[in-house]
C-alpha cells in the first residue's frame, strides 16, 4: 500500500486515526480476554508509535530528543515484546510479570534521563545496536514460540519484525506499520478466541459447537457415525486420568487420517463423531470399517513417569510387553431416512447403532437400520 501512489493516498487519510483506532480496540478486546500480557504488548506499540510521531521533525520537538527517544524506541520495543512474549503464559502478577511490568513503567523515566545533554554520549552509543536488539529480540520470541506453538506468540514475533520496519521507515509509514503490528496482534487474538469456542482443547479436533455448525449446513445425502471408545472408564480407573487424555489425543489424531471425506468432531467426554458429507451410510462403512480395524491392530504405549528418557538401543521386549495396552472402539453410523430427517435424529440413530455395537461386544461398527 505504500508503495503505490494511489493508495499512499488513502493511508496518508487514515494515519491520523490509524493508531487510536487499531490500539484502541485491541487494548479494549485484550482487556475483555484477560490477556494483560497482550495488551501492555499494544500499549508498547502504542507508546512507541506516538512518542515516534511526537519526536518527527516539523512536530514541534527539539531535533535532539526526537532522536533520542527515537533510539531508546529502537532498544525498548523489541525487548519489550520479547519480555512479554516470556511472561505471557502466566499471569502479569506473578514475580516474573512483576519485574516486566516494573521495568515497563520505569522506561519512559529512563528515556527522560537519556535526553538530557549530559547522557547525549550514551545515546549516541546506544544507536549502533539497533538492528542487533531487534534480531536477538526475534529470537526470543520464536523460542518461546517454538516450546508453545501459540497463534499469541507467532503474532509477538511478527509484532517485533513490524516494529522494526516502523522505526526503520519514519514518517507516516512508521504509523502504518505500528498499527499493522498492532492489527496482527489483534487478529491474533480472535483467532485464540475461535478456537476455543470451536475447537477441543485436548485433542485439537473441531468440537461440538463445530459440529453443530456443520450439521447445520448439510444438505441432502450425508452419513454420521458416532465413534467411542471401549472400556474408557476402566483404562481411567486402572492407569489414571493423564494416561486417559493421551489415549484421547491418540484417537483423536488418528482419527484426522480416516479417509472417505470423513470429517472429525470431539463429540464430548471419550465420543467423536465423523461426518461424511455426500456419502450413505453405506459408503461409509468400509472406511468406518478400516479404522475400527487401525485402532485394534495399534497398541497404545504409556507415556509414564518410568519411561526411559532415551530410546533404549536395543529392544527389551519382556518389560515393554506389559506397557502395550491394546485398545478397541465401537462406532454406529447412520444416515438421514424419511422419518428421521434432522440432523439430530441421525445422530441419535447413530448412538443407537452404537450401543447395539456395545452390545454386542465392542470393537465393531454397526449401521442403523
Ligand atoms: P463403554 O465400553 O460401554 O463405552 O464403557 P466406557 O467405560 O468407555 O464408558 P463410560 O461412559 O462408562 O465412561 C466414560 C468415561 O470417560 C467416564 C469419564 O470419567 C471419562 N472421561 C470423559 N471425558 C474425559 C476426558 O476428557 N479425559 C479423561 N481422561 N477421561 C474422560
Ligand atoms: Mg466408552
Ligand atoms: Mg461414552
Amino acid at each position: 500500500m505504500l508503495q503505490s501512489a494511489s493508495l499512499r493516498e488513502t493511508v496518508a487519510a487514515l494515519v491520523p486515526v490509524l493508531s487510536w483506532v487499531v490500539f484502541g480496540a485491541g487494548v479494549w478486546l485484550a482487556w475483555r480476554f484477560n490477556r494483560s500480557a497482550l495488551a501492555l504488548a499494544l500499549l508498547v506499540l502504542f507508546a512507541a508509535e506516538r512518542a515516534l510521531a511526537a519526536g518527527a521533525p516539523g512536530a514541534g520537538a527539539a531535533a535532539g530528543t526526537g532522536r533520542v527517544v527515537a533510539t531508546a524506541a529502537a532498544l525498548l520495543v523489541p525487548l519489550n515484546l520479547a519480555a512479554l512474549a516470556w511472561v505471557s503464559a502466566r499471569s502479569i502478577l506473578s514475580p516474573a510479570g512483576r519485574w516486566v511490568l516494573g521495568a515497563l513503567l520505569a522506561e519512559p523515566l529512563a528515556v527522560a534521563l537519556l535526553c538530557r545533554p549530559e547522557l547525549a554520549h550514551v545515546a549516541r552509543a546506544l544507536e549502533r545496536g539497533a538492528v542487533e536488539t531487534s534480531a536477538v529480540a526475534l529470537a526470543l520470541v520464536l523460542a518461546r514460540f517454538a516450546v508453545l506453538r501459540t497463534i499469541v506468540h507467532s503474532s509477538l514475533a511478527w509484532a517485533v519484525v513490524a516494529a522494526f520496519l516502523a522505526m526503520r521507515s519514519g514518517g507516516a509509514a512508521a504509523t502504518v506499520y505500528f498499527a499493522t503490528g498492532g492489527l496482527v496482534l489483534v487478529v491474533s487474538l480472535v483467532e485464540t478466541s475461535h478456537r476455543m469456542a470451536y475447537g477441543d482443547e485436548l485433542t485439537g479436533l473441531p468440537g461440538r459447537r463445530a459440529l453443530d455448525e456443520a450439521l447445520l449446513r448439510l444438505g441432502g445425502q450425508y452419513a454420521i457415525a458416532m465413534v467411542d471408545i471401549d472400556h474408557f472408564k476402566r483404562f481411567n480407573d486402572q492407569y489414571g486420568h493423564d494416561a486417559g487424555d493421551q489415549l484421547l489425543r491418540m484417537v483423536g489424531g488418528q482419527l484426522t487420517r480416516i479417509d472417505g471425506g470423513g470429517r472429525p468432531f470431539r463429540y464430548g467426554g471419550e465420543e467423536f463423531a465423523v461426518l461424511f458429507p455426500g456419502k450413505s451410510a453405506d459408503e461409509a462403512l468400509p472406511h468406518l470399517e478400516r479404522f475400527r480395524k487401525m485402532i485394534a491392530r495399534s497398541s497404545f504405549t504409556l507415556r509414564g513417569r518410568d519411561r526411559p528418557a532415551k530410546r533404549p538401543t536395543h529392544a527389551v521386549p519382556a518389560a515393554d510387553e506389559r506397557k502395550r495396552i491394546s485398545v478397541t472402539v465401537s462406532i454406529g453410523v447412520a444416515e438421514p431416512e424419511r422419518d428421521r430427517a434432522a440432523p439430530e435424529e441421525v445422530i441419535r440413530a447413530a448412538d443407537a447403532a452404537l450401543y447395539r455395537a456395545k452390545d454386542a461386544g465392542r470393537n465393531r461398527v454397526y449401521r442403523a437400520g
